[in-house]
């Protein structure tokens, strides 16, 4: 019996991590879970999984929790300072960490620091502090990816010798904007940029993959989780089948393929090095799907993959800034304040503007992240008025 805490458990990952607890009784349980605002659904899910500590990070939530759960046995609490609590929870072995955005890096750090293996599908987190992490989790605990991508690369190197890696082929759908031109891209709605056309995730995600901003993301990833200097060759794959392949000095290329379906990957994360039993799920049926089909992802259509790489490539503080830059322009759009392709835009200013100071603590990233926050809000007022 292994048993866990997930950090963002009303979310899509948290959601599809607890389908794979609930299908699998018999080897996990829940000790601690974090969620962000949604109540409602957090009361249920802790009414199924009786952790015995929970945490709702919004403060003005809490008298609402506690009125749902009344008569329950848990302690709950709030904020950041809860969000820690339910991370270093001395009951569980592993972490999920699957809170949106850069406010994972504290409660994963915590994680990390407390000993328990991580799943992490927060990649923002390794964009902003990659250094930081690596440094931490060396020789004291599994860092195991739940994002696919990087799930497949853990998959095809299993057995296989690091340094024999000639390089990484990262696959991606290429987002629901893959065949528009630049003029129609210009003028995509919030719904349309919404409609992945494989995946159904959370809505930052959804629009990173609509501007490719989280291939960019995933390329810094994949370069703290397989080796700063192992090449990563991005390819766009539309029917996301092939997760991502590795191609080895003697040329042979070992791909993971699969449904895209994340209780995969979630599964795989939870029993790394071993695999259980997904009944639920459908199995792949390559006759059905005929085709699989690659293409060179477009660069200039898709700016954010190059300003992603270019700010890993810069260093220091620089991802810090593209991912706070992102979250914040992002959001913006979400919000119907800055059409679609200010997101590049804003993002590209803000770097621009931006001087690069190290990262040695994580007062550093706080304050580089704080800094771009500040920064995309001056440049968004100063653009849409
Ligand atoms: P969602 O938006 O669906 O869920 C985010 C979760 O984080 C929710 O539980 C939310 O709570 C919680 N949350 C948000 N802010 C805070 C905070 N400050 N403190 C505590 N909890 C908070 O996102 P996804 O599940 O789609 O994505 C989560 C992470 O996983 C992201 O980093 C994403 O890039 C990564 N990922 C996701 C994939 C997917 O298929 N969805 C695939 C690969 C990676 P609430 O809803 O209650 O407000």
């Amino acid at each position: 019996m292994k048993t866990i805490s997930i950090l963002g458990s009303t979310g899509s990952i948290g959601v599809n991590t607890l389908d794979v607890v609930r299908q699998n009784r018999d080897r996990f349980s829940v000790a601690g879970m974090v969620a962000g605002n949604n109540v409602v659904l957090f009361a249920e899910q802790i009414k199924e999984f009786k952790p015995s500590l929970v945490s709702v990070y919004n403060l003005s939530k809490v008298d609402e929790l506690k009125e749902l759960l009344q008569g329950l046995d848990v302690e709950i609490l709030c904020g950041e300072e809860g969000s820690i609590k339910v991370a270093t929870h001395p009951d569980s072995s592993m972490v999920v960490s699957a809170i949106v955005g850069s406010a994972g890096l504290v409660p994963s750090l915590a994680a990390i620091q407390s000993s328990k293996d991580l799943a992490l599908a927060n990649k923002e987190t390794l964009v902003i502090a990659g250094e930081l992490i690596l440094r931490e989790a060396k020789n004291k605990i599994n860092l195991i990816p739940i994002d696919s991508e990087h799930s497949a690369i853990l998959q095809a190197l299993n057995g296989e010798k690091k340094e024999r890696i000639k390089k990484i082929i990262l696959t991606g759908s290429g987002g629901p904007f893959r065949t528009f031109t630049k003029e129609q891209m210009a003028n995509v709605t919030i719904k349309e940029a919404l409609n992945h056309p494989n995946w159904t995730m959370g809505a930052k995600i959804t629009i990173d993959s609509a501007t490719m901003m989280n291939k960019g993301l995933e390329y810094i990833e994949a370069k703290w989780l397989f080796g700063l200097n192992t090449p990563v060759e991005i390819i766009v794959h539309p029917q996301s089948i092939v997760h991502s392949m590795i191609e080895f000095v003697d040329t042979s290329v070992i791909a993971q393929l699969g449904i895209p379906d994340m209780r995969v990957p979630i599964a795989y994360a939870l029993t790394f090095p071993d695999r259980i039993e997904c009944s639920s799920l459908p199995t792949l049926n390559l006759s059905s799907i005929k085709q699989l089909t690659f293409e060179e992802p477009d660069y200039e259509k898709f700016p954010c993959i190059k300003m992603a790489q270019d700010s890993l490539e810069i260093g220091q503080s620089m991802p810090a800034v593209l991912n706070a830059a992102n979250e914040v322009a992002v959001q913006a759009f979400l919000d119907n304040e800055i059409p679609f392709k200010n997101i590049a835009e804003t993002i590209h200013m803000a770097m621009n503007n931006h001087t690069p100071h190290s990262i040695d603590s994580l007062e550093d990233v706080k304050s580089a992240d704080q800094w771009a926050r500040q920064e995309v809000k001056q440049l968004i007022t100063v653009t849409t008025h």
